[in-house]
């Protein structure tokens, strides 16, 4: 974090805040200290729960007085846990979980430890939302903080192209207001440059007015899955940016739509939605469709229909519930090419 060390040493063992703090030994510690991945298990000296931007400074300013590291949680989802810490203080950011929409002003206020859903829910009251994640359990802190992908990007943008404005607190304690204008600099790192730069308390998004979307959730056997890659890779490049198609290795959800004997079996996940009006939305997706019928990639199974955004969502949080042992790699590619598709098809048919 930027900033200079605060104040020495004030000798007490816990920061005088607002919110809880829970210490080893209070009944809601080993929920305190769980995050979504299971295979993180850390033991922090101390979990502060912040009522408010003031209890952040302060428990800041004695955690850097005591000697003890600290780490920011919002909504738990990092990876390799970087929200928690062995021996050291997390700074639960949870109870900052406030949204105040403008629908005027077409702009939402949303605090530093919201969830997505709760962004979605209170923007999508005024038809409006903001680009987001594609896990509704995930927290605005920390996607927002590393840029921001999700269904809506390519019509609207990253998570961070909306940003208009942080409430940070800098490790010497200063409470600040950053935006293109006042401590530009700050607030070009704070759009993709992780936690490192503070704790933002609260940010300011631009809104866009979306209703009910058109979905298809399809799911492929994996023989074609090849078939389905090789048309992404040649359709997406110059689709309309209404257009959003992703694609994973999976085995079969118990969907109402799924054949139940494949059910739990590998397939390609390949949901492809319009991020538009329904109506143009259910044409163009039943052309894409067509496009890969003809390429001979039937779906194996196949939901058809119009969505509401918030609904959209929250379809696959189930599908990445929290408390399961994860661990996950990642890579750019320049192209995906046939070589790619096959070892990716290959692997995708051995998923256990
Ligand atoms: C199930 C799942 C689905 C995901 N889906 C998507 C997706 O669709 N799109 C996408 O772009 N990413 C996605 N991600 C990645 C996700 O955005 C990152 O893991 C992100 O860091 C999680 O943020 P968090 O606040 O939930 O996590 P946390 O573990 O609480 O925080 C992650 C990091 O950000 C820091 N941080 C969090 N909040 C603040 C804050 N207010 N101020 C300062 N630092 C803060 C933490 O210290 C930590 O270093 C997904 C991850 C998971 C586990």
């Amino acid at each position: 974090m930027i900033g200079t060390p605060p104040a020495p040493p004030d000798g007490r063992t816990t920061p005088d805040v607002a919110g809880a703090v829970i210490t080893p030994g209070h009944p809601e510690y080993d929920a305190a200290r769980t995050v979504w991945n299971a295979a993180v298990d850390r033991r922090p000296s101390h979990v502060v729960r912040c009522a408010d931007t003031e209890d952040v400074r302060r428990t800041l300013a004695w955690a850097r007085g005591s000697g003890l590291e600290v780490t920011v949680r919002g909504g738990g989802h990092s990876i390799p846990g970087h929200s928690v810490i062995d021996d050291g203080v997390v700074l639960d950011l949870g109870d900052l979980d406030g949204v105040f929409v403008d629908p005027v002003a077409r702009t939402a206020r949303v605090g530093g430890g919201c969830l997505l859903a709760d962004v979605d829910r209170a923007t999508q009251v005024h038809g409006l939302m903001t680009p987001a994640g594609a896990i509704s359990h995930t927290g605005v802190g920390g996607l927002t903080l590393g840029g921001g992908l999700g269904w809506t990007m390519r019509r609207f943008g990253l998570t961070v192209d909306n940003l208009l404005s942080v409430e940070v607190v800098t490790a010497d304690g200063r409470v600040l207001r950053a935006d293109e204008s006042n401590h530009p600099e700050l607030f070009w790192a704070v759009r993709g440059g992780g936690g490192n730069f503070g704790v933002v308390t609260e940010f300011e998004f631009a809104l866009h007015e979306l209703g009910p979307l058109h979905l298809a959730a399809n799911a492929f056997r994996i023989e074609d899955a090849p078939t389905v890659l090789r048309a992404m890779r040649d359709v997406m490049p110059t689709a309309p940016d209404e257009l959003v198609w992703s694609a994973f290795f999976r085995f079969l959800p118990d969907w109402p739509w799924a054949p139940a004997e494949h059910v739990g079996r590998p397939v390609l996940l390949a949901p492809l939605a319009w991020v538009g009006g329904v109506e143009e939305g259910r044409r163009r997706v039943n052309e894409f469709m067509a496009d890969l019928a003809r390429r001979g990639a039937e779906p194996l199974a196949t939901g058809h229909g119009p969505i509401e955004y918030v609904t959209l969502q929250r379809l696959n949080d189930e599908l990445n519930g929290h408390g399961h042992r994860n661990y996950h790699k990642s890579a750019f590619l320049r192209d995906l090419d046939d070589a790619t598709i096959e070892v990716l098809c290959a692997r995708g048919a051995v998923i256990a």
